[in-house]
């Protein structure tokens, strides 16, 4: 725990309180007033100080019901340490129903933010200046883009430098698989990373919906998590299941424009060479076999039938060793 005393917003939060907090950000056209808005909880003991936030993408919302589940979940009721939750981080996009601020930038490429830079920028600033500094820790909520679905996942770098304390970080959240990334320039992880706080990046299910498996999922990690740094008294049954590690994924993509059928289910294992996909025409006839070139997991695939030539159609997770995969995943539901 950095220091005793939390202050968010200009609003002190002592130990054994709980309590909400408005970040003002930029007004609207309207000049109506604009917040994000944070459920800080602070136990009693010191510990470990989380931030979970959600939907930095507006549109990726699983991860929204997933905190306010964690808000109301009695977990939170004796904790070490302190949370943090911002069940809707880009709040303009949210409102748009939209992945991106209203100036059409990534606000996960506006990181770490700059008071006087763009919209997306003060927003990014804000959430380092008045959040991230007092953190120890950071999980990121995301779901697949629009019409583009996810099987869970944690994403966050398990190469290198610190890959030890990700892998068991990661391993804490206990998701199906987890997927090297590199960082991205301008991204939250990135800015989270150099402050060095370890971060994790979730990912599960599709934009613009509520999908339960994916919301449990959250709301079992995370809980599995602050256990494993000790804000949770540690589970009775140790029901933590083991975790595998893809050390890269890669997009199969569309090799002719036409009307796509998966021919494989989500988080099946795949092998080299195997039909995983067909593209047909408007009669139904067979324009294209797709065949996955590598050994992996299909963690994320396009939901839209239509697809152009070079479009990204089946997300494959590449793992050392796959012949334990199968068993593994059989554990999971999504
Ligand atoms: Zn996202």
């Amino acid at each position: 725990m950095k220091k005793n005393t939390l202050l968010i917003g200009g609003r002190r939060i002592r130990p054994g309180e709980r309590t909400q907090v408005y970040l003002d950000i930029p007004a609207l056209f309207d000049n109506a007033p604009m917040n994000i808005s944070l459920e800080v909880i602070r136990g009693l003991e010191p510990g470990p100080v989380l931030f979970v936030s959600a939907a930095i993408h507006g549109d990726e919302l699983n991860g929204t019901e997933a905190c306010h589940r964690l808000i109301k979940s009695p977990q939170m009721k004796n904790i070490k340490g302190t949370v943090i939750i911002a069940p809707i981080l880009n709040i303009y996009g949210f409102n748009n129903k939209s992945r991106y601020l209203p100036d059409r930038r990534d606000l996960n490429r506006c990181f770490p933010g700059n008071p006087t830079g763009s919209l997306g920028s003060r927003l990014a600033d804000i959430v380092m200046k008045e959040i991230v500094v007092h953190c120890t820790h950071v999980i990121d909520i995301h779901t697949g883009s629009l019409h583009r679905t996810n099987i869970p996942q944690i994403r966050a770098n398990f190469q290198g430098k610190g890959a030890k304390v990700m892998k068991e970080l990661a391993r804490s959240f206990g998701a199906p698989v987890m997927v090297h990334s590199n960082v991205r320039d301008g991204s939250f992880r990135e800015a989270v990373l150099q402050q060095g706080v370890p971060m994790l990046l979730f990912e599960g299910g599709e934009a613009m919906r509520f999908e339960e498996p994916i919301i449990k999922s959250i709301v079992r990690g995370v809980h599995s998590t602050m256990r494993a740094l000790g804000m949770l008294a540690p589970a009775k049954l140790d029901t933590q299941k083991d975790c595998l590690f893809a050390h890269k994924m890669s997009w199969i993509r569309a090799p002719h424009s036409g009307i796509f059928l998966l021919k494989k289910k989500l988080g099946s294992v795949v092998k080299e060479g195997e039909l995983v996909a067909r593209i047909k025409g408007p009669l139904g006839e067979n324009l294209a076999d797709v065949h996955t070139p590598y050994d992996g997991v299909i963690i994320g695939a396009t939901l839209i039938p239509q697809v152009m030539a070079g479009e990204g159609l089946i997300n494959i997770g590449l793992f050392e060793d796959i012949d334990v995969l199968e068993e593994h995943l059989e554990n999971f539901e999504f």
